[in-house]
């Protein structure tokens, strides 16, 4: 028997029972004629004493940090206790060990603080998996795991496996595709999700389906994205959005309270996506505090319902605002008294590549009733403050705004926006907010190719499968997709169109998506025209999907939420590479096992394929 116990197991209730252990040695410390060793495993760490009679045999056979060790002793109470750890109050005092087998001294040391850098740690990450903190992190995404499985299983939903050697299933992003040898020249698609075959489910009648499963897809990874990554993925049919809604903030709240023990009882905020971009610069607002956006300008015509604040600084004759397409403000609280130094390095902070403002123009709401601004020749004081009460600037704070196009200003404000909350600590790590977006777009206009199929055209905002509110298909069907000006696609009727979609944001991070699908050919062949495929094109690529729908296909919609990014939150942690075992680095490659990697030559062979690069 390797062992009696865990490592983590004995307390002082155990005193006088004889005991064997197994485990890494975490730390030897010898003290005259006899010597300490830490043994750890996942569950703990213990301390083994072991005594002058064991000396000699420990000098034949020298133990070294990451050696596995079995020990067989007696617990002891110890008389220099540690109260950090739970077994500190007892030691083993070893009669017998035996090594099992010896390590190569590790690269880096295993403990909370290791000093191993991020790519050190990737190359052994076998090791760095050691570490409690990595542990910890894996422990948590069981945690959420079972959680979701425990709720969804008693709503009576199946799990069901599909696929992963598939046809295209377009998530917005390029498929990875893999040669099939058996079919010479043809290829298979890794699933971007299994979106297809969840909608194929429902027709079925498996009107309850969830799956926690990996999905791939081959973008350009901005920060904290994994080519394959998890997703909680979710379908119902006979369902209407609403019902949608409550079934899966149920999820996150149970959830919630299987992990983290909140009780989250308050009802989930809706916003639609028109007030989220419009009040708070995007659409996955952190609602954990307030600093709402003035919007001093109305961009475009997919505001339909917002009215501006132009009268507040027109007719200054101030360049920079009159020739922006967006003018934006916020207001921050109680830092009227920042310094130039200070407001000069908020400026030098929009103006980097990543937000790419080219400036900022500040309001000082003076504590005594008076304004200061960096644009005071162009506005009177009585105008600075018409526009610091507009953005809801009380005495103390900061407005600060930013000019520039549409796109890119709105976005930096909202960036802005949570740097700010998080200088002023308004971003608490273990407040947790939720909140649904509801009506996206159903189009998004691709002025950049996005996922291989070119640019200067409608993509789905979502997916081709959510459907259009339905008072907008109408719109969608009686006007053509094509767009003159690439640059003024805004005005196109395409940019209202509002789907039957909804994100779940937490804490300013999309946690999960979904929509209300067509279900009908009809409308199904529309919107893949709207998209710009031909019938030839749709029925090679989505025949089965548009055949499926001619044999009762039910009403349905899901979800599905990014399993990774919700234990990443859970965890308090901004990446989600600490909750996956074996992640990818920011070139998607795994340096561990060093892929992706040349392939043999006979392999080529086997798949009838010549390697040519460009
Ligand atoms: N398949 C979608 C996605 O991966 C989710 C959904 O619509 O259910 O974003």
């Amino acid at each position: 028997m390797y062992r009696t116990h865990t490592c983590g197991e004995l307390r002082l209730e155990n005193k006088d029972t004889s005991v064997t252990l197994s485990g890494w040695v975490q730390t030897v410390r010898k003290f005259g004629a006899i010597t300490f060793v830490d043994i750890r495993d996942r569950y703990g760490i213990t301390q083994l004493l072991f005594g002058e009679e064991l000396n000699k045999e420990l000098e034949e056979n020298p133990l070294g940090r990451e050696f596995v060790l079995q020990a067989t002793g007696t617990v002891n109470e110890r008389s220099n206790k540690n109260p950090n750890i739970p077994t500190g109050e007892i030691e083993i005092l070893v009669s017998s060990f035996s090594i099992l087998n010896k390590s190569a001294v590790p690269p880096f040391t295993i403990q909370d603080d290791t000093d191993g850098g991020d790519d050190l740690r990737m190359k052994y990450r076998y090791l760095d998996l050691r570490r409690n903190a990595v542990k910890k992190n894996l422990e948590l995404r069981y945690a959420v795991g079972r959680a979701a499985r425990n709720y969804l299983h008693n709503q009576g939903f199946l799990d069901i496996e599909t696929p992963f050697l598939i046809k295209s299933t377009p998530e917005g992003a390029r498929d990875f595709v893999v040669p099939s040898r058996m079919n010479p020249g043809q290829f298979y698609a890794l699933p971007q999700s299994p979106q297809t075959f969840k909608q194929l489910l429902m027709v079925s009648g498996y009107d309850r389906y969830y799956q926690i499963v990996k999905c791939f897809r081959d973008e350009d990874l901005r920060a904290d994205r994994q080519p394959e990554f998890t997703q909680i993925d979710c379908e119902m049919a006979f369902v209407q959005q609403e019902d949608i809604l409550n079934m899966f903030e149920g999820l996150i709240k149970s959830i919630f309270k299987d992990v983290k023990g909140i009780d989250y009882n308050e009802a989930v905020q809706r916003m639609s996506w028109e007030d989220a971009t419009w009040n708070y610069g995007n659409d996955k607002p952190d609602i954990r505090f307030e600093m709402k956006v003035l919007n001093l300008k109305k961009p475009s015509t997919v505001y339909t319902n917002k009215q501006d604040n132009a009268g507040l600084i027109n007719g200054a004759d101030f360049k920079v605002f009159d020739e922006a397409e967006t003018v934006v403000a916020i207001a921050v609280p109680g830092c009227s008294e920042y310094s130039r130094k200070q407001t000069d390095e908020i400026t030098e902070w929009v103006k980097r590549p990543q937000i790419g403002m080219k400036g900022l123009v500040f309001i000082k709401v003076n504590a005594d009733g008076t304004y200061k601004s960096s644009v005071d020749k162009f506005y009177s004081e009585e105008r600075l403050k018409a526009i610091a009460d507009a953005a809801n600037a009380k005495a103390g704070d900061l407005v600060l705004i930013l000019a520039g196009a549409e796109e890119r200003t709105r976005k930096a404000i909202s960036e802005l926006r949570l740097e700010m909350g998080k200088r002023l600590g308004l971003r608490k790590e273990d407040e947790f907010k939720l909140l649904w977006v509801l009506d996206f777009p159903l189009f998004e206009f691709a002025l950049e190719d996005q996922d291989g199929g070119g640019a200067g055209r409608w993509v789905a905002r979502h997916h081709p499968f959510t459907s259009p509110k339905p008072d907008h298909i109408e719109m969608m069907i009686s006007n053509s997709p094509k767009v003159d000006d690439p640059e003024k696609y805004l005005e196109h009727p395409y940019a209202n169109i509002k789907a039957n979609a909804y994100d779940m944001v937490l804490n300013g991070n999309e946690i999960g998506g979904g929509s209300i699908r067509i279900f009908q050919r009809e409308l199904q062949e529309k919107m893949f025209a709207a998209l710009g495929m031909d019938a030839e094109e749709q029925q090679h690529k989505f025949g089965f999907l548009l055949g499926a729908f001619e044999y009762g296909a039910p009403p349905h919609g899901g979800i599905a939420f990014g399993f990774d990014r919700l234990c990443a939150i859970l965890g308090g942690s901004e990446s989600i590479r600490d909750f996956i075992a074996f992640p990818k680095n920011n070139s998607g490659r795994d340096v561990m096992l060093d892929a992706p990697s040349a392939i043999a030559a006979k392999q080529f062979d086997e798949l009838q394929i010549k390697l040519d690069l460009k």
